[in-house]
């Protein structure tokens, strides 16, 4: 059968694979799977989301079901509005971090999480054989206007708001012309402090820095940081889930470091916890979590299986490399605004500077490439490197493990016709090496 999902929600290109009549048929097929509502309805900020917002809103209130719409938000505002204002579900739209042209659904089950695999498989069978229901009554349509609020003071209820005030941190934001445009700002505020911003206007074209915050696009991030002698600086993606941040002295942090140094903070707090992380991040977790009588649960690459796991096992902490992180205490799902709440928290409780807090950390490095290629092509990357003497976790992809701190992981991209290469050393020349040596392999398998 053909698959409606990626990796994140439904996406596609608006007007080409993405069609109205396309959108329509999705969330017919998710009203059936809800089966009642009222469903909220939220958009990210890109050129199409209010049109699709209103075919979303009509198909549903067709089937009979009402729908509330919360306007533009990012998307964990979304999720926890659906869960803390007790929607029977949600729908994001949104292509995250996506270029311009895409646009995407991302449907929310009533405990504030994307839907499950499981579920996605059912909203499928629905969607192919246009298994609908119907009923002789329309729905209606109307506004929820407690989404930003409610979600605000959760974040700010899950700190210590008076002990981040007294510090009146200086943190510089760069919104990337996305959703957290419309929270971020409002909560450092809240929480004391001096805010600078960057790319602050919502512009579904990213004409700033693009929708995804890349080392190789923070420089603007990284200066102002150092020129405003800032605490800190952070960068969220273009629907506010992923965070990646910038220390005092303007290096940008890997979503691995900020996610450890994070994780570390929490465990001293929280010890004998679960924390939820893909295959793909980094090894040094196992040792932070070991201090803490804690322990890691690996998963497959994707935000929706960590948030899943967290779910059933009511973890504590979840991540991934990429700069998304989930604090369990709020909401199981990746949260930029309450990722900058927790470091604020952290730095508020340590004598330390960010750059002096991340050097406590055990040593580690890591790094991620990508190489242009087909599914196909890939699935033969795949099955050629697997031919080794070395351990191999074939889970996602394929990890070729050589010891516990050095590996390198393929797979194939869930959201783009693209292979993504992850590699962990205990130095940086051998991480450079390791990336080189796969990249290479991997062009001579297309090349055969
Ligand atoms: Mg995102």
């Amino acid at each position: 059968m053909a698959k409606l999902f990626g990796t994140n929600g439904i996406r596609g290109k608006f007007g080409e694979d993405f069609t109205l009549d396309f959108v329509s048929d999705v969330c017919l097929s998710l009203a059936s799977f809800f089966n009642k509502g009222p469903i909220l309805v939220g958009y990210d900020g890109r050129e199409s989301s209010p049109i699709i917002a209103k075919i979303v809103c009509s198909s549903i209130n067709s089937v009979g079901i009402d729908c509330h719409i919360t306007g533009l938000v990012p998307t964990p505002c979304l999720e926890y509005a659906t869960k803390n204002l007790s929607y029977a579900g949600g729908i994001m739209i949104t292509a995250s971090h996506n270029p311009s042209e895409y646009n995407g659904i991302k449907p929310v089950f009533h405990d504030g999480v994307e839907i499950s695999r499981k579920d996605e498989l059912l909203v499928e069978d629905i969607f192919f054989k246009k298994n609908w229901i119907s009923n002789n009554k329309f729905g209606h349509t109307k506004k929820e206007e407690r989404a930003i609020e409610t979600y605000i003071n959760d974040i700010v209820s899950k700190v210590d708001p008076e002990k981040i005030r007294s510090q009146k941190f200086k943190v510089v934001l760069d919104l990337g012309n996305g959703a957290q445009a419309v929270t971020a700002p409002k909560l450092c505020q809240k929480l004391g402090c001096e805010i600078v911003t960057l790319n602050e206007e919502i512009d579904g074209t990213f004409p700033g820095r693009g929708p995804e915050p890349l080392p190789e696009n923070l420089q603007d991030l990284s200066d102002k940081v150092m020129e405003s002698k800032a605490d800190f600086g952070v960068a969220f993606d273009g629907d506010g889930d992923r965070t990646i941040f910038c220390d005092n002295n303007g290096n940008i942090l890997s979503g691995d470091k900020s996610a450890l140094l994070l994780s570390k903070y929490i465990l001293e707090k929280n010890p004998k916890s679960k924390i939820v992380t893909c295959l793909n991040s980094a090894s040094t977790i196992e040792k932070i979590a070991e201090k803490n009588s804690s322990t890691v649960i690996r998963t497959k690459v994707g935000s929706v299986e960590v948030s899943r796991e967290m779910a059933l096992t009511n973890a504590i902490i979840g991540f991934e490399e990429n700069g998304g992180f989930m604090y369990g205490l709020h909401n199981y799902v990746r949260d930029g605004a309450m990722t900058t709440a927790l470091m604020l928290d952290l730095l508020a409780n340590s004598t330390l500077n960010l750059s002096d807090e991340v050097a406590t950390l055990p040593k580690t490095f890591t790094k991620k490439d990508k190489v242009q290629c087909t599914k196909e092509e890939s699935s033969k990357i795949i099955d050629t490197l697997k031919k080794t003497n070395y351990r191999v976790d074939e889970t996602d992809g394929v990890k070729i493990i050589f010891n516990e701190s050095n590996w390198v992981m393929v797979r194939q991209s869930g959201t783009e016709p693209i292979i993504r290469i992850y590699a962990e050393s205990d130095s940086q020349e051998k991480l450079d090496d390791l990336l080189t040596e796969y990249k290479e392999k991997i062009k001579s398998i297309l090349c055969r």
